[in-house]
């Protein structure tokens, strides 16, 4: 009986999932829809700027860079075992905040600055002069406000430096200055819970392969990931760190469509970009 009881579970995410897909855009047409089940447009997607990008290495971990598996910036390509402690989990869930409105390569410079005073745990944060916080964050910009939300932050990470404990997207959306990208890549990155990190990149490069009209929220676009997507740590992380470098790289605002790994499809020779023709 239980097994039946599984089974029907199982049949129902199946299906759920597969009818979820095709009601939106990702189902093609009614000839593919077997062919998209199996095989989706997001994984093959995935699967071509995997190919063409390789592994990302994310979320780096400053503290650790230049240690073994680690390159010097703190990237840990194809090792998804990281953050191991609390104070790693630390780093990156400032780093999340940190990166609001600005450059990694700002952000590298004030971890390193906050690891040099020992600002490693949230209770040592919390200790330290919120003048003197946003001075040592200056480079980062709207170092005033980036300050209290550290601090803001802290205060509920502080309750969650077991291992064995989590913060809640709830609790950590509900803290003055974190949004939901923001609470994402800490779930994601630092706690390995999977929610899917939806950013203006995956917005636009959405639009660009006609699948979300633009308008939809984060939401709707998160849950789109989370519906047709697996469920696997290392695909989440790498998925948003592939966008993230693919818009950087080919997908910018004015797009550099000419080499783009999707164009064309190397075995079925599809085009998985419409913008691209254009
Ligand atoms: S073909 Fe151009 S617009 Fe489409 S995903 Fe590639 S770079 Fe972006």
């Amino acid at each position: 009986m239980r097994y039946f009881k599984s089974l029907y579970t199982v049949a129902v995410s199946f299906y759920g999932r597969f009818f979820y897909c095709a009601a939106s855009h990702f189902i093609l047409d009614s000839r593919d829809q077997v062919e998209a089940v199996k095989n989706s447009f997001l994984i093959r997607v995935y699967d071509l700027l995997y190919r063409e990008y390789g592994a990302q290495g994310w979320w780096p971990i400053k503290s650790l860079s230049g240690r073994n598996g680690f390159d010097e910036r703190g990237y840990h390509r194809g090792d998804y075992s990281y953050p191991r402690t609390p104070e790693q989990r630390f780093e990156i869930s400032l780093g999340a905040v940190l990166t609001q409105n600005t450059s990694w390569r700002n952000v590298e410079q004030v971890i390193e600055k906050l690891l040099e005073a020992g600002l490693c745990s949230p209770e040592e944060v919390l200790k330290y002069p919120l003048t003197e916080l946003s001075e040592l964050i200056r480079s980062s910009g709207y170092f005033n406000q980036k300050a209290k939300k550290l601090k803001a932050l802290s205060a509920l990470l502080q309750r969650y430096t077991d291992q064995r404990n989590n913060p809640s997207r709830r609790e950590l959306l509900s803290v003055w200055g974190v949004g939901p990208e923001t609470a994402d890549s800490i779930l994601l990155y630092a706690y390995h819970d999977l929610y899917f990190v939806v950013d203006a990149y995956t917005r636009r490069l959405l639009i660009r392969l006609n699948k979300i009209k633009g308008s939809e929220d984060y939401e709707a676009i998160r849950t789109l990931f989370s519906t047709c997507l697996p469920d696997d740590l290392s695909l989440y992380s790498e998925y948003h760190a592939l966008i993230v470098r693919h818009a950087k790289i080919r997908c910018r605002k004015a797009p550099m469509c000419e080499t783009c790994p999707l164009l064309k499809e190397p075995l079925s020779g599809k085009n998985l970009c419409a913008h691209g023709n254009k």
